[in-house]
């Protein structure tokens, strides 16, 4: 099968033909319909992410049909149109009994602890578990940026944030995650603050339901607590930098929260979180990571309703020929991008 490979961390990225995965008992191989470039792939590359052993073929956020399925499957067969979780639970841990799936202890994530899916075929596991029947009515692209970005930003907006009709949210860093946190925060009902460096991101943050727009490079805290009356709400830092971050606990009123949604791995600085004010103010410092398979269905209900739209988030649909580069540049383009075809490209197009 073709599939995106690096052999060094930060090295050459190219496209390479290796063999097809067989799936693990309870698991299944997925023929990869869409597969969206993600920054923690960027992160992955990079040798942030301490389970990636090279040669690596990394992708996290996808959607296709089952090939093949392994001993003890149950719920899956050949042809089933799914998307899954970029964490994939072992269903067996305590966190598991207690449906926290996306905190599992025993977790595998497709394109880090193993072969990822900008690929033709993917391996996942615990298919039981993990697996998300896509609706007919919703396209492939689109459920692939369900499976990290989207589905990420709705937990942090709904089941951490708990954000509230009226409420302020802050968002700091417009990427695919932040963007679908604005789309999902203005949708419940909340006034949206967008930040961020790049004006292309901050246009795309106002089509999708901000109300304002910040500079990221000026005075964000200054400006988002002018701009909301003393503070928001809620703040995410959906972008993963200690500088967002930081921001972001900044940028909140007394006994607001702070979401952690974009990675922050020590290589690049570790954040300086004011404790002071958490203690002064009351707020509350929040992780988000992912969301569980079985809780999908409110999101998927939600998106049949019209009430959100994940479509409006995929900017640019791609050939595997061009992940190398969109992968190298990722954030240099505002919304998500989605790898949609992986046959070579024929001379007659
Ligand atoms: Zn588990
Ligand atoms: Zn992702």
């Amino acid at each position: 099968m073709r599939a995106l490979v690096f052999s060094s961390f930060g090295g050459p990225l190219s496209v390479q033909e290796v063999p097809v995965p067989e799936p693990a008992p309870g698991g299944v191989v997925v023929r990869v319909a869409a597969s969206g470039v993600c920054r923690s792939d960027w992160h992955a590359w990079q040798g942030h992410d301490p389970d990636v052993v090279l040669p690596h073929v990394p992708g996290h956020e996808l959607a296709g049909t089952v090939a093949a399925v392994g001993e003890g499957v149950r719920r899956w067969r050949p042809g089933d149109r799914v998307t899954v979780p970029f964490v994939n639970a072992c269903g067996r841990c305590p966190q598991c009994a207690a449906g926290e799936h996306q905190v599992c202890t025993r977790q595998t994530q497709p394109g880090f602890t193993h072969w990822g899916s900008l690929a033709e075929f993917v391996a996942l596991d615990a298919a039981d578990v993990n697996l998300v029947a896509v609706p007919e009515a919703l396209d492939l692209a689109t459920a692939a940026a369900l499976g990290c970005r989207y589905a990420t930003a709705f937990r942090a907006v709904a089941h951490v944030g708990r954000v509230r009709p009226g409420e302020w949210v802050a968002v700091h860093g417009c990427g695919g995650v932040g963007l679908s946190a604005v789309q999902i925060a203005a949708a419940a009902g909340a006034r949206v603050v967008a930040v961020d460096v790049a004006p292309g991101a901050l246009d795309l943050a106002r089509e999708l339901g901000a109300e304002h727009t910040v500079d990221g490079g000026g005075d964000v805290p200054a400006a988002v607590g002018e701009l909301t009356g003393g503070g928001a709400h809620v703040s995410l830092d959906a972008l993963g930098a200690p500088v967002t971050c930081a921001n972001s606990v900044r940028s909140l009123r007394p006994r607001g929260r702070h979401v952690q949604v974009g990675l922050l791995p020590p290589e690049q600085g570790r954040a300086e979180v004011p404790m002071e004010r958490v203690i002064a103010l009351e707020l509350q410092v929040l992780g988000s990571h992912g969301m569980a398979a079985h809780a999908y269905p409110e999101l998927l209900g939600l998106i049949a309703a019209g009430r959100l739209d994940p479509h409006r988030l995929v900017t640019r649909e791609l050939p595997l020929d061009d992940a190398p580069a969109a992968l190298a540049q990722v954030g240099r383009q505002p919304g998500i991008a989605v790898v949609t075809s992986f046959s070579r490209v024929s001379p007659a197009g």
